[in-house]
């Protein structure tokens, strides 16, 4: 770890990249320089900020002298580093580089974290140099220190967030207006909260790595994003926004970790919820993150999970944490350390886990159709929470309407909790039924705690 700074020296810190966070970050410490180094207790000093093209326009005008496209040179006479360039590389050869020299290192690189946060939190560990990352979930929401420090005392169990504002932003629009996926997107297009090519974030991708992020720090095993089950959102209709509000559900795109005896399960996919479930009223582009701790109980987190002035707070937060550290000098860096309860905590396939589905189908109209259903899930040891029958079918459950025959009957089952394996097997029978038209849906269901 670096030596502890004398007051009279500057601690120097590079900025590489100075984009929609960058920029904020740069204008904080050079307008905001006096107020930062009273926060640390010793001054602080921003030395360079690493771009691409010294010349593009910037949502804040960086004094020339400070822009630079070395970053190496950067890296290498700053103390702290703070790293908000995105993507994989060069990011992770820089950000490796600083830590393996020492150098303490503040990211927000969700996308870098998921694929090498095992190997950066190592290098950390064995130079000594910290690195933090509170904006790499839930943007401007403290939710990696309170779990990682606040909590450290606790066993953590369940981490169940909403991570990606795009997502959320579009199911709450397809829920509120009754627009379909495409619609709601090409809004969330216009209004800037999600991006031309929106697979990261509508195909949950984004959303996975930042489970594997908050996996890893809840249960201290070094996960990545191959851990993580994912199913996005671009099957998500119309319909089954609809039948899930008539029956009190909203449909949230959820990350969710947990652990059992056996290891830990890390998921993304769309989710029913309750409408009373406190995740349920998270609206528009807006972040939340559920925990529930074996001591504490339940807990949640709220806020902005985006834009560059937002996630800024968490960066400076992580920053001033970090240089009061290096100014007050070595202490064990112990918070970032991923791999210490490794060998007890495994990631475990999706099949492993224990929920609740919701299966939309449409059945033929003749008896006995319901029995032979239900029969279905009895094999396989699933059983039946609640079932309706949409506007077709009389009150001893058998399909008699002339409308039900003209276009099927509709049969909405939510079952118990069941093992993951037992609940996609039964769906897959139930497919191959004679009296089974079509499953039109099959979602997952959270209910509370
Ligand atoms: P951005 O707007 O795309 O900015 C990226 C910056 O990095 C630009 O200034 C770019 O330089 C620079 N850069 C990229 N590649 C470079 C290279 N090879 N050499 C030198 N400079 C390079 O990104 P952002 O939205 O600020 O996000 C930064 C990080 O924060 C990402 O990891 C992101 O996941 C994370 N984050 C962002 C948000 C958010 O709301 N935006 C929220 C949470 C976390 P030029 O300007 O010269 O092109």
């Amino acid at each position: 770890m670096s030596a502890a700074k004398s007051t009279a020296e500057p601690l120097k810190i590079g900025l590489l990249g100075a984009g929609n966070v960058g920029a904020q970050v740069a204008r904080t410490l050079v307008e905001g320089r006096a107020l930062i180094s009273s926060r640390v207790g010793a001054p602080v000093k921003l030395i360079g900020v690493a771009v691409r093209d010294v010349e593009a326009p910037r949502d804040w005008k960086i004094p020339g002298e400070l822009l630079t496209t070395d970053a190496e040179a950067l890296v290498d006479e700053a103390d702290l580093i703070i790293e908000l360039m995105g993507g994989i590389e060069p990011a992770g050869t820089l950000v490796e580089r600083a830590l393996r020299a020492g150098t303490a290192v503040v990211t927000g690189n969700k996308a870098l974290l998921a694929v090498q946060g095992g190997k950066l939190s190592q290098a950390a560990a064995e130079s000594g140099a910290l690195l933090r990352f509170e904006a790499a979930v839930g943007g401007a929401i403290p939710i990696l220190r309170p779990i990682q420090e606040s909590l450290s005392g606790d066993r953590i169990t369940k981490v169940m967030g909403i991570v990606n504002g795009t997502t959320n932003y579009i199911l709450d629009q397809m829920d509120s207006t009754g627009a379909a996926f495409y619609d709601a997107l090409l809004e969330a297009q216009r209004l800037g909260y999600a991006e031309a090519d929106p697979t990261a974030d509508v195909e949950g991708h984004d959303a996975a790595a930042k489970a594997a992020i908050l996996g890893a720090l809840a249960f201290h095993a070094p996960f990545d994003i191959h851990d993580v089950y994912c199913e996005g959102i671009s099957s998500v209709t119309a319909e089954d926004i609809e039948a899930a509000a008539a029956s009190g559900y909203v449909i949230k795109l959820l990350a969710i970790v947990e652990k059992n005896d056996d290891g830990a399960i890390l998921r993304v996919h769309p989710t029913l919820l309750p409408r009373t479930h406190p995740l349920a009223s998270v609206r528009g582009a807006f972040n939340a993150v559920f925990v529930v701790a074996e001591n504490a109980g339940e807990l949640m987190f709220y806020g902005q999970g985006a834009g560059g002035l937002p996630t800024s707070s968490a960066i400076m937060g992580d920053v001033v944490s970090v240089a009061r550290r290096l100014h007050s000098g070595p202490e064990h860096p112990g918070t970032t350390d991923t791999s210490s309860d490794s060998q007890s905590v495994r990631a475990l396939p999706v099949d492993e886990a224990h929920t609740q589905y919701y299966i939309d189908m449409e059945v033929a109209d003749r008896e006995g159709v319901i029995a032979e259903v239900a029969r279905v899930l009895a094999d396989h040891h699933v059983s039946i929470e609640s079932m309706r029958q949409p506007g077709s079918v009389s009150s001893d459950g058998e399909v008699d309407t002339e409308a039900a025959r003209e276009r099927g009957a509709v049969v909405q089952i939510v079952t118990h909790l069941a093992k993951e394996k037992d609940l996609s097997d039964t769906v897959s029978t139930l497919r191959a039924l004679d009296v089974v038209k079509s499953v039109n849906s099959v979602l997952r269901v959270e209910v509370e705690q």
